[in-house]
């Protein structure tokens, strides 16, 4: 995981507010180049009115060219900034082309100059004070931009206004030097807000993009944490049939079988159901062994409990408690019926005959069969049911022997 969410690194940021203001910046420039060709051409025809088309062509000629320069610049900034390249190449190029532009707009003045063409020297300066009022606007993402541009507009009107007769002259050159002030003082505070608006979106976008990151951690971890549990899961389940069957026989296992005789002692003194268990013991096992192996064995193992289960209900439950040996609980069975379901038992092991090359393998057993006593725990149970296999044992074998 990494550092904390809601920190932001605030040089980064502060770089990334400079790249962007610089950016809107360019881009007003290139907007306002684009359309200036119509306010040109109106000063020019205004020109061309009160001075003369060779005067009004100079000017439309020039200002164009610095109109040019800026698109010129502007591509080339563009580029470097989106190649990440340093651009204070092309942003000092486009600071001089608003001194430049403010130059040239101030110059509008001068070929407009006739003492009984006033009216268009009025109307030229309302197009430059509307022109201005523009440029503040492009101009304020940039803190340097406005002061040349102020300064050019400045100068040659005023500079007109000292070596002409005008009678109103010193008005207009007051409300002139008060409105590049108002630009200027507005123009900061245009900028300051537009820094403002885009530190909080830089910002944001940040804080969104290390959220988002925190957050594709987090699902992965998620993601990673849910596989782990659902391996452990499936551990547990196999670990759960571990214990509770046989591996070799698919017969309930000791450990699970002898936890289940408690709870059927328990569940006989709450209702007093009849149960019955019978213990099961192959017969001369251990010579299949000796004759066939110990594979052979085991299948014959497997087919003893397969045979074993074929004669049982649903609720009867087989389990194998010893190497050979094998318990059958009975529940709702009382030890006639128990007796019963015994030598069917019997008689199915009895009749398999398992092939192994050209021999016959029999499995036959012998059985004990005993119903749980009213005062009697487990272990007395079984004790009982032991009893009667070891009967059945010694009376020969293959058979079947009750202990009521
Ligand atoms: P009986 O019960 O009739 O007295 O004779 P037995 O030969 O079956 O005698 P005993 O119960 O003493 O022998 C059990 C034999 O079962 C011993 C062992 O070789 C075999 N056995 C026990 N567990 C396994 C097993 O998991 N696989 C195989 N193949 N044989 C086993
Ligand atoms: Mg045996
Ligand atoms: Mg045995």
């Amino acid at each position: 995981m990494t550092g904390p969410v809601h920190t932001v690194d605030e040089q980064l940021l502060a770089e990334m507010v400079q790249r962007e203001s610089t950016s809107v910046f360019n881009e007003r420039l290139i907007a306002s180049a684009l359309v200036s060709p119509m306010v040109i051409a109106f000063v020019v025809w205004l020109q061309v009115t009160a001075a003369g088309a060779l005067q009004a062509l100079e000017w439309g000629a020039m200002i164009a060219g610095v109109e040019l320069l800026i698109l010129f610049f502007g591509r080339g900034f563009r580029k470097a900034l989106q190649g990440n390249r340093p651009i204070n190449r092309w942003l000092n190029a486009q600071l001089m082309c608003c001194g430049l532009l403010g130059l040239m707009w101030g110059a509008a003045t001068w070929f407009v100059w006739a003492p009984d063409k006033f009216f268009f020297y009025v109307a030229t300066l309302c197009v430059l004070v509307g022109v201005s009022f523009i440029c503040m606007v492009v101009m304020a993402p940039m803190r340097w931009a406005m002061l040349p541009f102020a300064v050019g507009l400045f100068i040659l009107p005023l500079v007109q206004l000292l070596v002409i007769d005008n009678p109103v002259g010193r008005e207009i050159g007051v409300g002139w030097v008060a409105m590049i002030a108002v630009q200027l003082r507005y123009s900061r505070d245009l900028r300051q807000e537009l820094i403002r608006q885009i530190d909080s979106s830089v910002r944001n976008s940040m804080l969104v993009e290390s959220l988002t990151r925190v957050s594709r951690e987090l699902t992965r971890a998620n993601t990673e944490k849910e596989t782990r549990n659902a391996e452990l899961h499936a551990l547990m389940e196999q670990l759960n049939h571990l214990v509770t069957f046989d591996q070799l026989t698919g017969a309930y296992s000791r450990r699970y079988f002898m936890e289940e005789l408690d709870r059927q002692v328990a569940l006989h003194a709450r209702h007093g159901a009849p149960v019955s268990l019978i213990m099961m013991d192959l017969d001369h096992f251990k010579s299949i062994n000796d004759r066939y192996g110990h594979e052979v064995g085991d299948r014959a193992l497997r087919e003893a409990a397969l045979h074993a289960k074929a004669e049982l209900r649903d609720g009867d439950m087989l389990g194998r408690v010893g190497g050979e040996e094998f318990l059958v609980l009975l529940p709702m069975t009382n030890l006639e019926a128990a007796t019963s379901l015994a030598e069917r038992l019997r008689l199915s092991l009895a009749a398999v005959g398992l092939v192994e090359g050209v021999q016959i393998i029999r499995i036959p057993a012998s059985l004990g069969v005993a119903e749980l006593r009213d005062d009697e725990d487990a272990t007395a149970w079984l004790r009982r049911a032991d009893d009667g296999l070891y009967k059945a044992k010694a009376a020969g074998r293959n058979r079947v022997v009750a202990v009521a």
